[in-house]
């Protein structure tokens, strides 16, 4: 029996908060994987930012459809994944949409999370931080109300004033906060107070300071931070992170950038290698794509997994959040259910 593929789509709305004026579309295609009656999910996220589309992930996801029908169970999922990756030296979110599909189907033939798969506990409850992005004044103060049951705050920074931005946020609460300063910072000697002057505002890490094309400014930078400085545009996938070296404390893994759960699992152990921190993160996935990357979570120094707290008409169900924490479901696989018919493309 081979394993077959096929692509979905449902609409879903981001960021939350009606009366949002930044509410925009995010499009994610789905797929299903299935294999003698067992059905995988997978999700590939591609916000615009990210460089894909969605026309570019249907075609890989046709060039994929040999590889996988070549396939029975059981199959090496690192294997798969490697012939995929040597189809395209892009479309990292339809990479991942498959290797997540695919843990989802191992698990649940081997009735096991994907946690388990990978021995990993799975007991414990883990707090995430939750994204308040650049708005306007009302906006922010909605957000922040609305995310009220979370116990830290990441900040999207990296605008003209973000000690005024920080002032701002001040104003609401005096929740601890992730600075992610999204490139926005160019002089290494401004960047530098500036972390010196958020520490003391309980920032407790600073994303992205300065530009990828700045690493020599970025090394001296984490050198002499007062505060943990992560990678997130510096390091998309595995290979990067030898090349950043000296240069961050820690760095934002993301399933959509890392082409899926095998590797971010190799780039967590990296990590432990070098004695990087391990920040997990997501990009607007549904529940579908962020309860994958959830079942990696007791990995994590620092969590930013809240994009289905933010959806609107999320098509799955899976994750949950409890005041603030994040909750893993019992079922196997990525523990994820379709919340209405998928339509197919
Ligand atoms: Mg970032």
């Amino acid at each position: 029996m081979q394993l077959t593929i096929k692509p979905y789509q449902l609409e879903y709305k981001f960021p939350f908060g009606v009366s949002s004026n930044t509410r925009t579309h995010t499009q994610s295609i789905f797929i299903k994987i299935s294999w003698d009656g067992f059905e995988g999910y997978g999700e590939a996220c591609i916000p615009p930012y990210l460089g894909e589309t969605l026309e570019e992930s249907l075609q890989f996801f046709e060039k994929a459809k040999p590889i996988l029908k070549q396939q029975s169970y059981p199959c090496s999922i690192a294997e798969i994944i490697m012939e995929l990756d040597e189809l395209d030296e892009n479309c990292n979110a339809a990479k991942a949409a498959i290797d997540i599909a695919l843990h989802d189907l191992k698990g649940k033939i081997e009735n096991k999370t994907v946690s388990e798969l990978y021995r990993l506990q799975t007991k414990e409850e883990f707090s995430t931080a939750c994204t308040i992005g650049i708005d306007t004044v009302e906006n922010i103060e909605q957000k922040i109300n609305e995310a009220k049951e979370f116990s830290i705050l990441k900040i999207k920074a990296g605008t003209k004033d973000d000690k005024a931005l920080i002032n701002l946020i001040r104003k609401f609460t005096d929740k601890p906060l992730y600075v992610d300063a999204n490139q926005g910072w160019k002089d290494k000697f401004l960047a530098v107070d500036m972390i010196a002057w958020m520490k003391e505002q309980n920032v407790l890490l600073v994303e992205q300071p300065m530009p990828v094309n700045m690493l020599e400014e970025m090394a001296w930078l984490t050198q002499n931070s007062k505060l943990p400085i992560i990678a997130d545009e510096s390091v998309k996938r595995l290979v990067d992170i030898e090349k950043i070296k000296g240069a961050f404390s820690g760095i934002n893994i993301k399933l959509m950038k890392c082409t899926g759960i095998k590797e971010a699992f190799q780039m967590i152990e990296l990590c432990k290698l070098h004695e990087l921190k391990i920040f997990l993160g997501c990009m607007a996935e549904s529940t579908c794509g962020t309860s994958a990357m959830a079942q990696l979570i007791s990995c994590a120094d620092y969590i930013d997994l809240d994009a289905p707290h933010l959806l609107k008409n999320d098509p799955f169900s899976g994750i949950n959040y409890k005041n603030g924490k994040i909750i893993l479901p019992n079922a196997p696989g990525i523990g994820v259910q379709p919340k209405r018919e998928l339509v197919a493309i």
